[in-house]
């Protein structure tokens, strides 16, 4: 985790830090090395929400687009009482989900259901090869052009657009930024047939992806401006 209570008040980690989780209550201990980036761990167990995963430098960057009050925000089932913590809640209620790892199919359904308004957006660069092989399969004329969309064909070693295909909620690969010209975007997974392993993609430029969660707008699969400025919906 990136936050604890010290003082009461939430505070990034620092070398010899203590403070409490927001979340449980339990005592957290600072973990400041070299390896991993600076966060929090429970003293006397891993983490108090089983969907939490170990946080690397691209998560971090994710979230500091966003401001640190909507960052790991506590979800809370009024039914059950069930507790998670979300990487991302904006002001206007939608969850956003860094995934750098794949999970079990029933976490994910899970993890859907439980924060309901909510998207993933997934690091590509976990497997070496896979921005990679994505940019070889990728058509070079558009299928359509409002909203864009390419196909592709996926010749992955991995499985991340198996796994991915299944998700309710939309999906968005980061493959890093230095994929195309222009302005470095992510690609909304739109489709993907495992068995002809041949799929749909929008591409989604990062800087507006992250303008319409920040303002609450309704996110699709837009143009992608081109280098003349013109208008993107
Ligand atoms: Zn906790």
């Amino acid at each position: 985790m990136r936050f604890a209570l010290v003082n009461h008040e939430r505070a990034d980690p620092q070398p010899q830090l203590h403070g409490e989780c927001p979340h449980c209550g339990e005592e957290v201990i600072s973990k400041c090395g070299r390896v991993k980036v600076w966060h929090w761990a429970h003293k006397s167990r891993e983490v108090c929400d089983p969907w939490w995963e170990n946080e690397t430098e691209w998560h971090r960057a994710w979230k500091d687009k966003f401001p640190k009050e909507w960052q790991e925000i506590a979800a809370v089932d009024s039914k059950t009482g069930e507790t998670h913590i979300a990487d991302v809640k904006t002001s206007h209620g939608l969850v956003v989900e860094f995934q750098h790892s794949p999970m079990p199919l029933e976490e994910m359904t899970a993890r859907e259901r439980f924060y309901g308004n909510m998207i993933w957006i997934v690091d590509g660069k976990r497997g070496e090869l896979d921005s990679s092989y994505f940019l070889l399969g990728l058509d070079r004329t558009p299928i359509q052009t409002n909203p864009l969309a390419f196909a592709f064909s996926w010749h992955g070693k991995s499985r991340i657009m198996h796994n991915w295909s299944d998700a309710k909620a939309h999906v968005f690969i980061d493959f890093g930024n230095s994929m195309t010209k222009g302005p470095p975007v992510v690609w909304r997974l739109v489709d993907f047939d495992v068995k002809q392993k041949r799929g749909v993609v929008g591409p989604y430029p990062k800087h507006l992806l992250i303008e319409a969660i920040s303002r609450g707008k309704e996110i699709g699969v837009p143009y992608l401006p081109t280098p003349e400025g013109s208008e993107t919906s």
